[in-house]
């Protein structure tokens, strides 16, 4: 039956649920809180520079395609996307040995690079990357694509089976070691969990599924950055009949008393509707939500409407926030990548100041994304876009002047690990931290990357249902529930949350 249905928060995963279920045949509207749609890829255009403000990494572009060919398209017609060669550059501070490489996709392509920082490890890393290979494919064609709703639908006998070769027992940061002596090799193996918003010494070792997105898929770019990418599916709404609004931030979802049931799914309420900041209320069939976990259940429902309360989110591992600087240059910038890894000394200090103490890092590693290298249409041909990525601690605020200080120390940092100075040279400079999270996105925490962070309590059947327990026709997706973090994998949450709606409706 053709149903009125809302989105809220028009991230990646809210655009693709808003595909899928205007593509059976329903009546899509999307309201977001900010000025333009795309949640945390937000893109920005300040003087001469277009950037990306959140997502850079174009990772998995199966999924990417088989996103499109859910809709009889093919994701070239959309993007025009290359793979960087080299993946990517690393430095490792303090090293004077080998202080900078650059990692390519293939493992060939990195012989010579590997054995000098590890001699004999050729046969380790083959070994490894085809167990990584391995997991990726029961990982995306097995676990990734489903609902669970009971402990069951997760442990199966297939599951029991395909589980033994995942390497769920063990910790990612325990895996790699097995592997691997050296500390750089370590430090490349180990790096994507901190992306993934995890301490690799509570993540699965599953998870070394993404060195086979690394070194065997490549990294790949669509011209004129990941806003294109978001383009791309805004041009399919248009084609699916998708409404939408910016500037209309919902401030609550309504519901009316449901009668008392045996079946399985009690719900207490039934969604009938939601109200925006404005005061105007609109009446829906259903909703899915896609604004963060927290302002969904604590904000946005009566407290007798929701699932996930306080005490769930005590006990539960949230995600890093991030520390964005985002430079505008009046130069070019040597011995720099488009993606550029900067690995300090002490990881395990590092590990500890982000996930334990939630402390400003004193060392960190960070990221830096200069998409000028490879893309004319984003920066003058005389200048330099960049974007500093520091894995930061939730829950901790900052003020104007500590921000500052703390840029001054990132940017000091770069200077020395680049040898040569960047400060004299910024036409244009922003800088987004956790409050900044908290305030653009309604970020739970100031959190930028993940939600809850992928240990393994918080993997797959462990992590919030896409379904509200209290209140029917309420749905999720987003980075919170089942499958997690990362853009193609929020694309998934909002095909996943279509299927409850399709199942449950
Ligand atoms: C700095 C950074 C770098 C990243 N790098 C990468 C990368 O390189 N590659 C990659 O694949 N992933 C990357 N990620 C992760 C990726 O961006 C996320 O996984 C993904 O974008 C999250 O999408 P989402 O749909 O869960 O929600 P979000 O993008 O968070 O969207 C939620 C939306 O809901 C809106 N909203 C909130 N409350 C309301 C309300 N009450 N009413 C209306 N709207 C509301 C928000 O404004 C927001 O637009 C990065 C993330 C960050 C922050």
């Amino acid at each position: 039956m053709k149903k009125k249905i809302a989105i809220i928060g028009s991230g990646f995963g809210g655009l693709s649920a808003a595909c899928y279920l205007a593509k059976a045949g329903h009546a899509v509207t999307v309201y977001e809180k900010n000025e333009q749609l795309w949640g945390r890829a937000s893109v920005k255009k300040a003087d001469w520079f277009t950037r990306d403000m959140g997502p850079s990494w174009y990772l998995m572009p199966d999924l990417f395609e088989n996103f499109f060919a859910d809709f009889g398209k093919d994701v070239q017609d959309y993007l025009a996307l290359t793979r960087l060669d080299p993946s990517y550059k690393i430095y490792f501070k303090d090293d004077t040995e080998t202080p900078v490489i650059d990692v390519h996709t293939g493992v060939e392509k990195n012989r010579e690079l590997f054995e000098s920082l590890e001699p004999w490890s050729m046969d380790a890393l083959k070994e490894y990357l085809e167990k990584a290979e391995v997991q990726y494919n029961i990982g995306m064609n097995e676990f990734v694509q489903k609902n669970y709703d009971s402990i069951f639908d997760f442990f199966n006998k297939r599951m029991m089976l395909d589980g033994l070769k995942m390497n769920i027992h063990t910790t990612i940061w325990k895996y790699v070691k097995k592997y691997f002596k050296s500390d750089k090799m370590q430090k490349i193996m180990q790096y994507p969990m901190l992306f993934l918003g995890s301490p690799p010494y509570e993540t699965p070792a599953l998870y070394n599924l993404m060195s086979y997105v690394d070194f065997g898929m490549g990294v790949w770019y669509p011209q004129w950055g990941m806003g294109s990418l978001v383009k791309a599916l805004v041009d399919l709404w248009t084609e699916l009949w998708v409404t939408y609004r910016t500037w209309a931030e919902v401030k609550t979802i309504h519901s009316t008393p449901e009668p008392k049931t045996r079946k399985r799914w009690k719900h207490k309420s039934k969604v009938t509707g939601l109200s925006l900041a404005s005061g105007e209320t609109i009446a829906f069939d259903e909703i899915v939500s896609n604004a963060d976990m927290h302002r969904t259940e604590t904000k946005l429902l009566e407290s007798s409407d929701q699932t996930y309360n306080e005490a769930y989110r005590k006990k539960h591992t949230l995600a890093p926030s991030g520390f964005c600087v985002y430079l505008g240059l009046d130069k070019k910038v040597e011995w720099l990548e488009h993606h550029t890894l900067i690995f300090n000394e002490d990881r395990e200090q590092n590990n500890q100041e982000i996930f334990k103490t939630a402390t400003y890092p004193t060392d960190p590693s960070y990221y830096i994304c200069c998409p000028s290298k490879t893309d004319p249409d984003v920066a003058p041909a005389w200048s330099e876009n960049l974007f500093f990525l520091v894995p930061f601690p939730s829950r901790v605020t900052m003020n104007d002047e500590q921000k500052q200080i703390y840029r001054d120390k990132l940017l000091a940092d770069a200077e020395k690990v680049l040898g040569q100075s960047l400060t004299d040279h910024i036409v244009h400079e922003e800088i987004f931290g956790p409050d900044e999270f908290s305030s653009r996105y309604h970020a739970y925490g100031g959190n930028a990357l993940s939600g809850w962070a992928h240990t393994f309590s918080q993997t797959a059947i462990f992590r919030p249902n896409n379904v509200s327990k209290k209140v029917k026709g309420l749905y999720y997706a987003w980075w919170y529930t089942n499958p997690g973090i990362w853009v193609p994998i929020c694309i998934i949450s909002g095909k996943l949350a279509s299927k409850r709606v399709a199942e449950h409706g």
